[in-house]
């Protein structure tokens, strides 16, 4: 089996086997780009050695068979005294892990080839300054030495030798100080750092594929849903050197802005200075653009080189880069990560370039980028103190209690609060504590730094880089320009947008784009009004291509107004349960303790007018369109007292023996109807049949409600849905009751209503029977919520506090199955039936409206079985019409 690829020899399409960095570095090789050559050990070694705990035999001899090929190409080999090659070992995965796992520079110097390698650069301190860097990347991520102690012997040697900047240390610093990290390795890992270079690979390599494994590698796998068995890759690349005086340098570069999507260039360098150094934020950076001044012939190759990646990989890319002495050089590539608002945009102006098609737009985007932002944001006017400004990283508004350490972020966030996260930056140990708090502040780094890139990958709002701000996280506070103190606790809020850092509480304002799906806004040319284009168009193409229709939940004329802003194509469900609430609950309770069916008729007769009224204004603003209204469904005890209160009162009147007749009688009917399990109890369609009259109604009311709409000149499009089937004979029951109340009603205003009638498929009974049930239904709506509860035979109230979590962690959900549709399961049921309802009824209407109607992966899995609709809250309506586009595309 081959397990090593040199560059030459792979390609972009072959993430899986070399990871992303190994086939991107291929493609740019392949596409002529100044690469340093290399060769990559594909994921197949790591996972056996994984297995196994041992890499695969064949290994060793394939990397010593590319090393020398390698050196034959450079012409000098590891270790040689006079002219030693060094190479980096860095980790790759198929998805990029930022920060996740390890990377080691400068292998293969030693003692014996230091000296040579000072004599060949002419540059003494380079060498000793690379030296120093292998030991301690080696020491910390090999031999598992404790990093700090590295960073305390550096900081030690700085105070001595009065230097402020790493770059101030010279040449015979820097041997001590590679003396004394000698001495740190032998004392901690309890070996001498190896000489052999080969040697150095080799465990190198080795500590690469354990660091697939750490807590803070499988903690993001989980977050970011990466499988756990896809292993890493191990490229060797040859060494360039950004360190070797002001003529080098290193840095970082996206084709546009991954903030917000303008084109333009967008990067950050640093002379003098070797990878790690950008992302680590030890020194500042410059922009990117004032490399043009310090060497405009690398700069001019740079912008030229993004042009050329940008329209092969017809995306925007993120780039690493380093000059050697005038000499650029590509470290990595790939298509960049950005915001939701900076998606849109490139999408758009990708399709304005001709580079891509507007399906393939669609596939550039997705509904949880677009629900993000629907997000409020803060007022344009903030009158709050402003403590600073750092960089705008990843948008959005955050508010909550300052917290400096990842530990008090997870457990006040545990407890309900709302933290907002200050470090002076972050590393990946606080990660738990980033995914704990609203948003994340930091006093250094740019936006290429570590908060930075995690934030906006979480869709975390976060400012980075706030240098006026002094986070102390030991003393837990952080002191802004004029000594204005934060503690511990107190409240900040961060604009991610913007970059602005407030004291207290600032209130946030609805988001662009909630304001452009209402109607109130039209576009302007600063960033708001170009998001808000791009959100147009997109909604646009989504529209045109999608099959599926969208229908909003809907109970009254308000939501179904908004519903319709927002893109609704009808409702496809409104619950009658409110209607019978509020100040209409005294007739229902006269209504359930009837013992006559004169009271009975009574109350009826008295709620009739109010539904019929509720029903007018839905109807009128959903003209034209379809409005399913179901039937009531929920316990009856619901619409009743509670027990305890109705007790204590029934017995404190005892007591004073002035008992109250109702009350008496009110609470024996709450025994009556208490339930062990109600949800699984004298619900829905069953309420409707033992309650004569009940359903007959509410059918009344619609039926009523559209004859009046019609003859005030409207379009009523009704259909009724009786809840909770299970089985054809109750659907048949209610459905001849209903029949004559329409017909009743339509001789009467001498009108055809159009009244369709149908059924929600929320049971297994009724899933597994719906070719009878489709003989009386002309239309099926899936109640996901529930045929979610009845599948797997758990409540949603109950479960989800309780086990829900170690589920998660336990890996037995990837996602809760009320987030998004369980396919295998709940899924099956929903594809049998509605293959077995069209099979009997071929003209069956099909939709569902549970809540996974506005869940993006679930919106594509009910594309795929060939419903006709999905409805869903109305601020989900565009994710949802989004979505269906994508499905479609
Ligand atoms: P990560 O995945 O964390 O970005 P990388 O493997 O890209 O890790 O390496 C870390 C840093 O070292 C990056 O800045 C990269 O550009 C730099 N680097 C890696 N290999 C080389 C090399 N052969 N020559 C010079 N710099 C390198
Ligand atoms: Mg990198
Ligand atoms: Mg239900």
């Amino acid at each position: 089996q081959k397990f090593v690829y040199d560059f030459t020899e792979g390609n972009k399409d072959l993430k899986d086997l070399l990871g992303g960095k190994g086939a991107n570095l291929a493609e740019m090789t392949n596409l002529g780009l100044p690469v340093p050559p290399g060769f990559t050990i594909t994921t197949d070694a790591c996972k056996v050695y994984l297995r196994s705990g041992a890499e695969p035999a064949a290994l060793r001899e394939q990397v010593g068979a590319h090393l020398d090929a390698l050196q034959e190409r450079m012409g000098k080999r590891l270790g040689q005294p006079g002219d030693p090659l060094l190479v980096s070992v860095r980790s790759g995965a198929k998805f990029s892990m930022p920060g996740m796992m390890d990377t080691v520079l400068n292998v293969g110097l030693s003692d014996a080839c230091v000296e040579g390698l000072a004599a060949q650069a002419g540059d003494e301190r380079f060498a000793w300054d690379s030296y120093r860097r292998l030991i301690q990347m080696f020491g910390a991520t090999v031999l598992g030495v404790a990093a700090e102690r590295f960073d305390d012997a550096l900081e030690q040697a700085k105070a001595e030798a009065g230097a402020v900047n790493d770059v101030d240390l010279d040449a015979g610093h820097l041997r001590d100080l590679v003396a004394v990290y000698h001495d740190i390795v032998r004392l901690d890992a309890g070996r001498d750092f190896p000489q052999d270079p080969r040697e150095q690979l080799d465990l190198a390599v080795r500590a690469v594929f354990d660091s697939w494994n750490t807590e803070r590698a499988k903690l993001y796998r989980r977050q970011e849903r990466i499988p756990g068995d896809l292993g890493t890759a191990v490229n060797i690349c040859s060494m360039v050197f950004g360190n070797l005086g002001p003529d080098s340098g290193t840095g970082v570069a996206f084709t546009r802005d991954p903030a917000s999507g303008q084109q333009g260039v967008y990067g950050d360098y640093l002379q003098n200075a070797q990878g790690e150094d950008v992302v680590a934020g030890i020194r500042n950076t410059v922009p990117l653009a004032d490399l043009a001044g310090l060497d405009q012939k690398s700069y001019d190759e740079l912008m030229s080189i993004m042009e050329t990646l940008e329209t092969h990989y017809r995306d925007l890319c993120d780039i690493e880069f380093t000059i050697e002495r005038g000499t650029l050089w590509m470290l990595q590539t790939r298509v960049g990560k950005r915001t939701a608002a900076a998606a849109f945009r490139i999408a758009t102006q990708l399709v304005d370039q001709g580079l891509i098609d507007e399906a393939e737009a669609l596939q550039r985007v997705n509904g949880a980028q677009l629900a993000q932002l629907m997000f409020p944001r803060f007022a344009d006017k903030v009158t709050a103190d402003r403590l600073g400004r750092g960089i705008a990283a990843s948008p959005g508004a955050a508010v909550g209690k300052a917290v400096f350490d990842s530990y008090t972020a997870v457990k006040w966030s545990r407890s309900g609060e709302k933290v907002i996260l200050i470090r002076r930056e972050t590393n990946p140990d606080d990660l738990n504590g980033m995914i704990a708090a609203e948003g994340i502040l930091t006093s250094r780094g740019g936006k290429t730094s570590h908060a930075a890139v995690v934030a906006r990958g979480m869709g975390k709002t976060c400012v980075c880089g706030a240098e006026e701000l002094e986070v102390d996280t030991k003393r837990r506070r952080m002191t802004a320009p004029g000594g204005v103190v934060v503690e511990e606790g107190d409240t900040v809020s961060i604009d991610g947008s913007t970059g602005k850092v407030y004291l207290g509480e600032v209130p946030v304002v609805p988001s662009p784009v909630v304001e452009y799906f209402e109607g109130r806004t039209h576009a302007g040319a600063d960033d708001a009004g170009e998001l808000v284009k791009a959100v147009h168009r997109m909604m646009a193409y989504a529209d045109r291509m999608r099959r599926l229709r969208v229908r909003a939940n809907a109970d009254n004329a308000e939501d179904a107004a908004r519903a319709r802003r927002f893109g609704a194509q009808g409702i496809g469900l409104c619950r009658t349960e409110h209607m019978f609430l509020g100040e209409r609950r005294e007739l229902v309770e006269r209504l359930i303790l009837a013992d006559t069916d004169e009271e009975r008729t009574a109350s009826l007769e008295a709620l009739l007018p109010q539904q019929r009224d509720d029903f007018v204004d839905l109807f009128e603003a959903m003209d034209g369109l379809p409005v399913t209204v179901r039937l009531l469904d929920p316990p009856l005890h619901e619409f009743l007292p509670d027990i305890t209160e109705l007790s204590v009162r029934v017995a404190l009147a005892e007591s004073r023996e002035d008992s109250n007749e109702n009350d008496l009688r009110l609470l024996q009917a709450v025994h009556r109807l208490h339930e062990q399990n109600p949800m699984l109890g004298l619900r829905g369609v069953r309420l409707g049949l033992v309650i004569p009259g009940l359903f007959t109604m509410q059918v009344r009311a619609i039926a009523e409600a559209a004859a009046a709409r019609r003859a005030a000149g409207g379009d009523p499009r009704a259909e009724i849905m009786i809840p909770l089937v299970g089985t054809v004979q109750e659907l048949e029951l209610v459905r001849d009751e209903a029949e004559q109340v329409i017909a009743q009603v339509q001789k009467r205003h001498d009108v055809d209503l159009h009244l369709a009638l149908g059924t929600m498929i929320e049971l297994p009974r009724a899933a597994l029977t719906a070719g009878q049930i489709a003989e009386a239904a002309e239309f099926f709506s899936f109640g996901t919520n529930d045929l979610t509860q009845t599948v797997w035979g758990f409540s949603r109230d109950d479960v989800e506090a309780s086990f829900f979590t170690a589920y998660l962690e336990k890996g037995i959900f990837g996602v809760s199955p009320f987030e998004t549709i369980d396919r295998d399961g709940v899924g099956a049921l929903v594809e049998r039936a509605c293959r077995e309802g069209r099979a009997t009824r071929p003209d069956l209407k099909l939709g569902v409206c549970g809540e996974h109607g506005g869940d993006p992966e679930s919106v594509h899995f009910f594309h795929a079985v060939g419903l006709d609709y999905v409805s869903c809250s109305p601020f989900r309506i565009p994710v949802a019409r989004l979505e269906a586009g994508r499905a479609a595309a």
